[in-house]
């Protein structure tokens, strides 16, 4: 099969293949482009797999940068794109479930192709579009199938986190994983105990975001690979429930997260607990946090003002969305004009600071500073007064005479 109209990222990326090839090398490009663009989807990584070793990849590109020399992989860079070029490999004797033992570099395509994970992904195609099938990729392609290339127990069982990969792609393509492929994950799933949580998160986000969520998320729990990841052995019931969720598609990384843990009733305190055993950074910790704390709000009635200036517009409007969810409906709109009707967005536009309060009252800086701070504010976010020096003193000194 060639493929007719070929992508733009391929055709800038044909002087590499043809400047190995003028060397007595083999090259071809490989893996996730090729797949995607079968399935006339945006291609992200141009990804190059050739018979040349790094070392002589490195004689013939001038600006190489080693990336993962020891994989076979050399970074080069043309003009003003990098294509990772990796020499075609066999990885043997996986003691661990995870890494291989050795990676032995080959001069052969085929045994390169034999040892990638699915057959949609062991595709090659050369430059001229005519793609290289030797696990009938392409009719699993058509057919909308994940199966594993060769034996799916022993690739599992070489490399557990195989088995979320397969997973994520259900989700990301709208693909059904086969039948012996998705017994092989039931069976060994324990080994995802052996995967380091970093590997197993990227493979459960995307999953998450995926195309078609549930259904990566059925055989997720069915075959109990959810065991085996943080933080939700306990939840085999509420994940049920999540897959149950509408299946539209999720906008975020955070909203995910929001939505998935709000499923599974976590108190709040549990939050960064749960995402930290994820191994998440603590910018998506708070941000989870905001939104499962504004979620709760949103749900139990509308915005207060006070509600929409402390969230932010970004966490209110991705509440909205959430909604959906929930079979509420969003005010998008609605709430956008009342945001940015505010008197003031954020404290740095209040018409006084800490300093001009201290200069005024004559006092010490304490807590009584940051209480009247927090009294204006709310006082001019609510409208009760206008955002003027002379008129927030005065307030101020309203309040502290009474005292
Ligand atoms: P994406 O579009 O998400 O990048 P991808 O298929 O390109 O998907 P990568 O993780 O970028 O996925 O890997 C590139 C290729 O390397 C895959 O298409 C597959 O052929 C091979 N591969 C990646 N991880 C594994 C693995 N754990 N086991 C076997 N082959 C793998
Ligand atoms: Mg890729």
């Amino acid at each position: 099969m060639k493929l007719e109209i070929i992508p733009d990222e391929f055709t800038k990326a044909a002087s590499v293949l043809q400047e190995i090839q003028a060397h007595g090398f083999e090259a071809y490009f490989v893996g996730g482009s090729v797949r995607d663009a079968l399935l006339n989807k945006p291609i992200h990584d141009v990804d190059i797999a050739t018979s040349a070793y790094p070392e002589e990849i490195k004689q013939i590109f001038h600006r190489t940068i080693d990336v993962g020399i020891d994989h076979g992989t050399v970074l080069v860079l043309v003009g003003e794109e990098q294509y990772e070029i990796t020499t075609f490999r066999t990885e043997s004797t996986y003691q661990d479930f995870r890494r291989p033992d050795t990676v032995t570099f080959v001069r052969s395509l085929k045994e390169d192709l034999k040892r990638r994970d699915f057959t949609i992904n062991a595709l090659a195609m050369d430059v001229d579009g005519k793609i290289i099938d030797l696990f009938d990729g392409i009719l699993d392609l058509e057919q909308k199938i994940i199966r594993a290339v060769g034996n799916p127990k022993e690739r599992f069982h070489e490399d557990a986190l195989r088995m979320m990969r397969g997973l994520r792609f259900a989700s990301q393509l709208d693909f059904t994983i086969e039948t012996n492929t998705l017994s092989a994950i039931e069976e060994f799933h324990p080994l995802l105990g052996k995967i380091s949580v970093e590997r197993i998160a990227v493979e459960f986000i995307k999953l998450l975001l995926g195309k078609n969520r549930r259904a990566a998320l059925l055989p997720f729990i069915e075959t109990e690979c959810y065991q085996y990841c943080p933080g939700l052995k306990k939840h085999g019931e509420a994940l049920f429930n999540f897959s149950d969720l509408s299946n539209r598609p999720i906008d975020a990384e955070n909203q995910a997260w929001t939505l998935l843990i709000h499923t599974i009733g976590l108190k709040e305190t549990d939050i960064r607990n749960f995402l930290k055993t994820w191994k998440q950074s603590n910018q998506m910790i708070q941000e989870v946090q905001l939104l499962i704390f504004g979620l709760n709000k949103r749900l139990s009635g509308d915005w207060q003002v006070m509600d929409l200036f402390n969230l932010g517009l970004d966490a209110v409007l991705s509440i909205e969305n959430l909604l959906y969810y929930y079979d509420q409906k969003s005010k998008i709109e609605e709430v956008k004009e009342r945001y940015l009707r505010l008197p003031i967005h954020n404290r740095k536009q209040l018409a006084i600071t800490g300093n001009d309060l201290l200069d005024y009252f004559d006092e010490k800086p304490g807590k009584w500073l940051g209480d009247m701070i927090e009294i204006l504010e709310i006082a001019v976010v609510n409208g009760q007064i206008t955002n003027n020096k002379e008129l927030l003193i005065a307030y101020a000194k309203n309040i502290i005479d009474k005292e």
